[in-house]
């Protein structure tokens, strides 16, 4: 099919000639941050300048679910289900509880603001590790200009005691992030100068210590050579599948670049979702899409 682009064969058993690339909805403005609810049969994404976070149901559309939402970017579950939410707006991480009250993580580190959380995942340890660009307050347009008061650094918050810590400090901008499916691997995307031609726009491969809470290495695992890294997750079997500038890429844990799905707008984002987690949805610029895959997702839960 048009949509797909084989670059190994292993890739063509990941996709199915009568699974088409869907548009799901559209008419949005950057949409970003997609979260699989199989409990509630639903996806929620954020319209990022348009300050709301969105509900996807299968059948029935889109509806409004969170406005203003704080110009929300990514989400994810904690490993008791709730959502987790980055705010550029406020500036903080958030998790929403099961009654709808909002619990702040996470909005500064030693005294000073945080930039603007951008993605977050939660580890089998409950531990959330976040993101911290400054991309939600360089402009009015996702978020609230500002003053930078922190580099942009990798974070992990230990929801028990409440202490944030720094894992990775040498990015320019970190912005996707997840871990392997076993959790001794977390990839980052290194995101700067995403309109530079000759920036290096890649995913870095950090190494989980014995401790689970602290990572070392860092080195290169997959340049994009359209666009950028913005949001991946991983299937159940270590494959990374990462936005990019014309599509989805599948990559497998050597750093491989196994096949493409083409998205006719820029992804900023994925998540697995539907019923074995076989569905990818895609956030494409102005789009909802999805496509049917021979694979699963493994984010929990
Ligand atoms: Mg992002």
């Amino acid at each position: 099919m048009d949509d797909i682009e084989v670059f190994d064969p292993r890739f063509a058993s990941y996709v199915m000639g009568n699974a088409p690339l869907e548009k799901l909805a559209t008419g949005y403005r950057w949409v970003e941050g997609p979260v699989w609810f199989g409990d509630a049969g639903c996806l929620l994404f954020s319209d990022i300048p348009n300050n709301r976070i969105m509900r996807w149901i299968e059948g029935v559309g889109v509806s409004v679910y969170r406005e203003p939402s704080n110009f929300s970017n990514g989400h994810t579950r904690d490993r008791q289900g709730r959502l987790i939410s980055c705010e550029h707006g406020a500036r903080r991480v958030t998790r929403t509880e099961y009654d709808g009250t909002i619990t702040v993580l996470a909005d500064g580190f030693q005294g000073k603001r945080l930039n603007s959380p951008n993605d977050v995942v939660v580890k089998s340890d409950s531990s959330v590790w976040f993101t911290d660009p400054h991309y939600g307050i360089m402009t009015d347009y996702e978020g609230y200009r500002a003053a930078q008061e922190q580099p942009c650094h990798v974070y992990r918050l230990d929801p028990e005691r409440g202490e944030l810590s720094v894992v990775i400090d040498d990015f320019d901008c970190p912005n996707g992030l997840c871990f392997s499916p076993d959790e001794t691997r977390l990839y980052v995307a290194e995101t700067s100068k995403m309109f530079d031609p000759e920036a290096n726009r890649r995913i870095r491969a950090f190494d989980v210590g014995a401790d689970g809470r602290s990572v070392s290495g860092g080195r290169d695992f997959y340049k994009v050579e359209a666009g950028c890294a913005d949001g991946f997750r991983c299937d159940s079997d270590g494959n990374v599948w990462t936005s990019a500038g014309d599509g989805v890429h599948c990559v497998d844990p050597d750093g491989v670049l196994l096949g493409k799905i083409r998205v006719p707008e820029t992804v900023s984002n994925v998540c697995f979702g539907g019923r074995a987690k076989a569905r990818l949805f895609m956030t494409g610029t102005t789009s909802l899409y999805s496509i049917f895959l021979n694979r699963n997702g493994v984010q929990q839960p």
